[in-house]
């Protein structure tokens, strides 16, 4: 893509805002749109014919855990605790950091080829997770998990620090965040110590709020507030979440 000259002719084209214009063509220059217009077609262009195609800017994954590409289809309809307890934790847990670079690489793929350009990613083994999306070339927004509960909880934040610390300025397609992984995960202050954290270093969290009916009745019961609240008392709303 870089240094070339690629014609994206007679597509229709959804802009950014959803409007729809007929029978455009696009220039792109260098890997930047340099023209959008029904003139004769330029000299010195790959033409890529979108003749009754439609061409918009790329769609943006807000939400996935894209090493656990390589778990898809291991267990279909059964309860979400028990997908997740007696399935995956299984094979998870045995996981390498190849594995989830690998993983990370066949679902950008995946992605790729389905029109997402960017996409936002909550897992472990963030460093094979940044590797992959340097390597293929997508954007990504990478948040390493956190888990309140976890008798490492405090090694696995100071490791997420760290990880933002170091990895943050080193390539303009990649942003990085916190991933507490829910307020019914991170209870008490730790949900609040996360986010705290996440201000210190002037970023945002990514985290799963009221997933299910059951993770709010279950959030009440124990704290009198919804999992929304619970994560507003935190803060977690004065950040990009
Ligand atoms: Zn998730």
């Amino acid at each position: 893509m870089i240094n070339s000259k690629i014609l994206l002719k007679n597509g229709n084209i959804i802009d950014e805002n959803g409007n729809l214009e007929k029978n455009l063509s696009i220039y792109i220059d260098n890997g930047k749109i340099a023209e959008i217009s029904r003139e004769e077609e330029q000299e010195g262009y790959e033409v890529i014919d979108c003749t009754g195609l439609y061409v918009t800017p790329g769609f943006v994954n807000l939400h996935t855990h894209s090493p656990m590409n390589l778990l898809k289809g291991i267990a279909e309809d059964i309860s979400i605790d028990n997908w997740f307890n007696e399935k995956i934790f299984p094979y998870e847990s045995k996981l390498k950091t190849e594995d989830v670079y690998w993983g990370t690489i066949i679902a950008a793929a995946e992605m790729i080829n389905n029109g997402v350009t960017a996409f936002a990613d909550h897992y472990f083994c963030q460093e094979s997770v940044y590797r992959a999306v340097a390597d293929i070339g997508i954007r990504g927004d990478i948040a390493p998990t956190i888990f309140g509960l976890a008798d490492d909880y405090e090694q696995q934040l100071k490791n997420a620090v760290s990880f933002v610390e170091e990895y943050r300025d080193k390539n303009s397609r990649i942003r990085l965040r916190l991933g507490p992984h829910a307020p019914y995960t991170c209870p008490g202050d730790k949900l609040k110590e996360i986010v705290d954290a996440a201000k210190k270093l002037k970023t945002g969290i990514h985290i799963h709020v009221s997933e299910t009916k059951e993770q709010v009745e279950e959030s009440i019961r124990l704290t009198g507030k919804t999992p929304i609240e619970v994560l507003y008392e935190s803060g977690g709303f004065d950040i990009d979440v």
